[in-house]
């Protein structure tokens, strides 16, 4: 029996998938890929007599069923999908049948769309004195939210907040934000397609005005949404330094100057 391993396929840009996912994709016999998100990373790197197949028309249970089909013919079986694994990607439903199964499990881990999103638009998601959190959320739409974790409760923090699978519902991300006390000039960012090469769009506003330009722009799907205090800090011309750097700062590599 081989062994089945999810594989965190980036963002979008192919080349954001880890050398130790490409490696496993170089060496699968048989790649299951979750849209076309994915299916990039899949195609450039798999080898020739690689099985490839598109998992967005199977139900779960054929999902299980193709893996472990694969894995007791192959001794290395991919499950590809977006950014991480770990994050609204359904691994334990998958991972507790592939158990009962036998089938000996492996998890790679991936860029998420986050941190995609935060570094296309050159962005800090926490700084000194102003944010030292973040949160990775969604609004409830068909899933519901377990109690305490609405997006107002979480947003009373005024911490950074990206919002997945949200963009949709903006209007919800903003009157949550509104009832936690976040201000109309509280800067906002949604990126389209963050990471992918020729398509990402960035789009910058504010709780007042970020769900016009979203909707002006026709982002309607594929897109990160970032609240934070930190939000266009490349342009402050009074930021806190890190401690970091600091040159009266002592730590484990460094002997402060004084
Ligand atoms: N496991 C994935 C998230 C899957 S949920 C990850 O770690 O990124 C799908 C949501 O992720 C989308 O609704 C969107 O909010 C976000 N997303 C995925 N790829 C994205 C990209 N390239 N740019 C912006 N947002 C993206």
């Amino acid at each position: 029996m081989g062994k089945v391993w999810f594989v965190g396929a980036g963002p979008g840009d192919p080349d954001l998938v880890t050398v130790k996912g490409r490696d496993l994709i170089a060496r699968a016999g048989a790649i299951l890929f979750a849209g076309s998100l994915v299916s990039a990373a899949a195609m450039r790197w798999a080898s020739a007599g690689c099985e490839i197949a598109d998992s967005k028309d199977m139900a779960l249970e054929e999902i299980i069923a193709w893996l472990v089909a694969r894995a007791q013919a192959n001794e290395t079986v991919l499950r590809l999908q977006t950014g991480d694994p770990s994050l609204y990607g359904a691994l334990i439903e998958m991972a507790q049948p592939l158990d009962a199964a036998g089938v000996d499990i492996g998890v790679v881990p991936g860029v998420t769309s986050a941190m995609a999103a935060a570094a296309a638009a050159v962005e800090s998601l926490t700084l000194p004195e102003v944010t030292q959190t973040v949160i990775l959320t969604r609004v409830e739409g068909r899933t519901p939210m377990p109690e305490g974790e609405s997006l107002e409760e979480l947003a009373r923090h005024h911490c950074t907040l990206c919002v997945y699978l949200s963009i949709t519902l903006l209007q919800q991300v903003v009157s949550a934000l509104r009832a936690a006390g976040w201000r109309d000039d509280a800067p906002m960012l949604v990126v389209q397609k963050a990471s992918w090469p020729g398509e990402e769009k960035i789009i910058r506003g504010t709780v007042a005005d970020i769900r016009d330009k979203c909707r002006s722009e026709k982002i309607s799907s594929q897109a990160m949404i970032i609240a934070s205090p930190t939000l266009g800090a490349r342009h402050w011309p009074d930021l806190k330094k890190s401690k970091l750097y600091d040159a009266s700062f002592t730590h484990r590599f460094r002997r402060a100057s004084e």
